[in-house]
């Protein structure tokens, strides 16, 4: 009788699948209909959007919203982006498990935790101390060992880890820093918004081939404005 109360009790607090949580079905949903129903296929991203645990990226107070339909605040005046476009940004990427990444905008960590599901090693950049501090210690927690943060001001990029196959920029900045053209590999693709802090932006993907680069448009975005130190 013990024995089976035991095996109950491991059952209910996930001892025997580390991956369940109380949020699991409400995040398997928020990935067929946010996700998958928005056109969404690629599986390496869908699979890497129903495994990271959204819910522990944000400030406890929003727990419970952490799978809906929309950006939240992480605090210092930053936010979270909403589900969908975590997972265009990374799906528009096409990443690759050998790839190594760029990303400018650490915030939460959960697209760090997002891409680095899904490639080699992710590089990370966040200019305000404390968010570093915050998602370095939250990503060592969740075990992601292949993602690397730092401080700073990331229009510099990280030149000792360069050449970079993807660059992702989760701010939104006036210009493409050229340090980050200029440490995109060959065949590399880059995703950042550009435009106006306060108005709406537009989503651009620069790619690399035999050393040009060619920049397209792809969709109107909100984001959090890119600062200088
Ligand atoms: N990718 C994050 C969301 C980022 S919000 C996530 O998944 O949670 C944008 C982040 O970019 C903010 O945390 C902001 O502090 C940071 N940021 C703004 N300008 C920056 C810069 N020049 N270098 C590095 N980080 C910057």
């Amino acid at each position: 009788m013990r024995t089976i109360l035991i095996i109950l009790l491991m059952h209910m607090t996930g001892l025997f699948s580390p991956q369940a949580d109380k949020y699991e079905s409400i995040r398997l949903r928020m990935v067929k209909t946010q996700i998958q129903d928005r056109g969404i296929s690629n599986i390496a991203v869908l699979n890497a959007m129903r495994k990271v645990p959204r819910h522990l990226f944000v400030p406890g107070e929003y727990e419970d919203e952490a799978y809906n339909d929309y950006p939240l605040p992480i605090g210092y005046g930053q936010t979270i982006s909403q589900p969908y476009i975590v997972a265009y940004m990374t799906d528009v990427l096409k990443p690759g498990s050998k790839m190594k990444a760029l990303e400018i905008g650490t915030g939460s960590g959960y697209q760090a935790a997002v891409l680095a599901e899904i490639v080699d090693k992710v590089y990370t950049i966040e200019i305000v101390p404390e968010l570093v501090k915050e998602s370095t210690e939250r990503l060592k927690k969740l075990g992601y060992n292949n993602i690397i943060c730092k401080y700073g001001d990331g229009y510099r990029g990280w030149p000792e880890y360069a050449p970079f196959d993807l660059i992702i920029v989760t701010a939104a900045a006036v210009k493409i820093p050229e340090p980050l053209i200029d440490q995109l590999a060959e065949n590399g693709r880059l995703v950042i918004p550009i435009g106006a802090p306060s108005a709406v932006q537009e989503l651009q993907m620069v790619t690399k081939k035999k050393g040009k680069t060619e920049t397209k448009r792809l969709t109107y975005v909100r984001f959090v404005p890119f600062k200088r130190l």
